[in-house]
Protein backbone atom coordinates (compact mmCIF):
# COMPACT_ATOMS: atom_id res chain seq x y z
CA UNK A 1 0.00 0.00 0.00
CA UNK A 2 2.61 2.21 0.99
CA UNK A 3 4.32 1.72 -2.70
CA UNK A 4 0.94 2.79 -4.36
CA UNK A 5 0.88 6.80 -4.16
CA UNK A 6 -2.53 8.49 -4.71
CA UNK A 7 -3.08 10.62 -8.40
CA UNK A 8 -3.21 13.77 -8.93
CA UNK A 9 -6.46 13.48 -8.68
CA UNK A 10 -6.86 12.24 -5.04
CA UNK A 11 -4.33 14.70 -4.25
CA UNK A 12 -6.22 18.11 -5.81
CA UNK A 13 -9.92 16.43 -4.24
CA UNK A 14 -8.00 16.43 -0.60
CA UNK A 15 -6.50 19.67 -1.23
CA UNK A 16 -9.40 21.85 -2.69
CA UNK A 17 -12.50 19.24 -1.76
CA UNK A 18 -11.70 18.07 1.83
CA UNK A 19 -15.36 17.69 2.96
CA UNK A 20 -16.25 14.97 -0.42
CA UNK A 21 -12.82 13.41 0.06
CA UNK A 22 -12.74 9.56 0.70
CA UNK A 23 -11.35 8.07 4.08
CA UNK A 24 -8.91 6.16 2.22
CA UNK A 25 -7.60 9.33 0.61
CA UNK A 26 -7.33 11.02 3.75
CA UNK A 27 -5.71 8.06 5.62
CA UNK A 28 -3.22 7.81 2.94
CA UNK A 29 -2.30 11.49 3.14
CA UNK A 30 -1.66 11.56 6.86
CA UNK A 31 0.96 8.61 6.42
CA UNK A 32 2.19 9.20 3.30
CA UNK A 33 5.05 12.26 3.20
CA UNK A 34 5.55 12.39 0.03
CA UNK A 35 1.57 12.84 -0.81
CA UNK A 36 1.47 15.26 1.31
CA UNK A 37 3.79 17.22 0.14
CA UNK A 38 2.53 17.44 -3.13
CA UNK A 39 -0.57 18.47 -1.29
CA UNK A 40 0.78 21.25 -0.04
CA UNK A 41 2.27 22.63 -2.95
CA UNK A 42 -1.06 22.41 -4.62
CA UNK A 43 -1.95 24.72 -1.43
CA UNK A 44 0.45 27.19 -1.66
CA UNK A 45 0.10 27.84 -5.54
CA UNK A 46 -3.78 28.34 -5.17
CA UNK A 47 -2.56 30.88 -2.59
CA UNK A 48 0.34 32.52 -4.57
CA UNK A 49 -2.70 32.38 -7.64
CA UNK A 50 -5.27 34.15 -5.56
CA UNK A 51 -2.96 36.95 -3.99
CA UNK A 52 -1.51 37.56 -7.25
CA UNK A 53 -5.27 37.52 -9.24
CA UNK A 54 -7.12 39.40 -6.66
CA UNK A 55 -5.42 42.82 -5.94
CA UNK A 56 -5.07 43.31 -10.16
CA UNK A 57 -8.14 42.72 -10.74
CA UNK A 58 -9.17 45.30 -7.62
CA UNK A 59 -6.93 47.58 -9.22
CA UNK A 60 -7.59 47.49 -12.55
CA UNK A 61 -11.56 48.30 -11.56
CA UNK A 62 -11.04 50.75 -8.97
CA UNK A 63 -9.08 52.77 -11.95
CA UNK A 64 -11.74 51.96 -14.92
CA UNK A 65 -14.46 53.27 -12.59
CA UNK A 66 -12.36 56.58 -11.87
CA UNK A 67 -11.55 57.16 -15.64
CA UNK A 68 -14.85 56.99 -16.38
CA UNK A 69 -16.78 58.63 -13.61
CA UNK A 70 -15.95 62.28 -13.97
CA UNK A 71 -16.59 62.59 -17.29
CA UNK A 72 -20.03 61.75 -17.40
CA UNK A 73 -20.88 63.44 -14.59
CA UNK A 74 -19.78 66.72 -15.76
CA UNK A 75 -20.89 66.19 -19.34
CA UNK A 76 -24.05 64.80 -19.33
CA UNK A 77 -26.04 67.50 -16.89
CA UNK A 78 -25.31 70.12 -19.24
CA UNK A 79 -26.28 68.25 -22.15
CA UNK A 80 -29.50 67.76 -20.37
CA UNK A 81 -29.97 71.10 -19.57
CA UNK A 82 -29.24 71.95 -23.55
CA UNK A 83 -31.77 69.41 -24.59
CA UNK A 84 -34.76 70.24 -22.06
CA UNK A 85 -33.87 74.44 -22.61
CA UNK A 86 -34.28 73.47 -26.52
CA UNK A 87 -37.43 72.38 -26.11
CA UNK A 88 -38.90 74.52 -23.88
CA UNK A 89 -37.81 77.31 -26.36
CA UNK A 90 -39.07 75.36 -29.22
CA UNK A 91 -42.73 75.53 -27.23
CA UNK A 92 -42.34 78.66 -26.45
CA UNK A 93 -41.58 79.47 -29.82
CA UNK A 94 -45.02 77.19 -30.85
CA UNK A 95 -47.14 79.05 -28.27
CA UNK A 96 -45.98 82.31 -29.57
CA UNK A 97 -46.46 81.68 -33.41
CA UNK A 98 -50.29 80.49 -32.30
CA UNK A 99 -50.74 83.65 -30.58
CA UNK A 100 -49.57 85.85 -33.25
CA UNK A 101 -51.78 83.73 -35.95
CA UNK A 102 -54.81 83.37 -33.40
CA UNK A 103 -56.73 85.99 -35.39
CA UNK A 104 -55.77 84.39 -38.96
CA UNK A 105 -56.55 80.48 -37.34
CA UNK A 106 -59.88 81.61 -35.58
CA UNK A 107 -60.87 83.63 -38.79
CA UNK A 108 -59.90 80.72 -40.70
CA UNK A 109 -62.71 78.37 -38.28
CA UNK A 110 -64.66 80.67 -38.45
CA UNK A 111 -64.69 80.96 -35.00
CA UNK A 112 -65.56 83.88 -32.58
CA UNK A 113 -67.05 82.61 -29.44
CA UNK A 114 -64.08 83.84 -26.74
CA UNK A 115 -65.15 81.18 -24.49
CA UNK A 116 -63.59 78.26 -27.33
CA UNK A 117 -60.75 80.91 -27.65
CA UNK A 118 -59.74 80.30 -23.82
CA UNK A 119 -60.51 76.13 -24.88
CA UNK A 120 -57.81 76.33 -27.49
CA UNK A 121 -56.01 78.12 -25.22
CA UNK A 122 -55.98 75.88 -22.72
CA UNK A 123 -55.37 73.07 -24.33
CA UNK A 124 -51.91 74.56 -25.76
CA UNK A 125 -50.77 75.43 -22.20
CA UNK A 126 -52.18 71.88 -20.90
CA UNK A 127 -49.87 69.69 -23.44
CA UNK A 128 -47.08 72.47 -22.65
CA UNK A 129 -47.27 71.66 -19.53
CA UNK A 130 -47.39 67.57 -20.42
CA UNK A 131 -44.22 68.30 -22.30
CA UNK A 132 -42.45 70.00 -19.54
CA UNK A 133 -43.57 66.94 -17.05
CA UNK A 134 -42.42 64.42 -19.60
CA UNK A 135 -38.98 66.23 -19.95
CA UNK A 136 -38.47 66.23 -16.26
CA UNK A 137 -39.30 62.30 -16.30
CA UNK A 138 -36.57 62.06 -18.40
CA UNK A 139 -34.14 63.70 -17.21
CA UNK A 140 -34.74 62.00 -13.80
CA UNK A 141 -34.36 58.83 -15.99
CA UNK A 142 -31.30 59.31 -17.44
CA UNK A 143 -29.46 60.76 -13.81
CA UNK A 144 -30.59 57.35 -12.58
CA UNK A 145 -28.98 55.59 -14.87
CA UNK A 146 -26.08 57.71 -15.11
CA UNK A 147 -25.44 56.79 -11.27
CA UNK A 148 -26.76 53.40 -11.33
ZN1 LIG B 1 1.62 8.61 -1.04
Amino acid sequence: MKTVHLNDNDIQQYTFDFVNCGDIIIEHINSCKQCKNVSENYRLLSKEIKVQAEPELAFNLADLVMEKLPAPITQKPSKDYTLSLSIIIGIGVLVLMLYGFKSNLINLIEIKNISTYFIIALGVFVSGLFSIDMIRSYNKKINIINFS
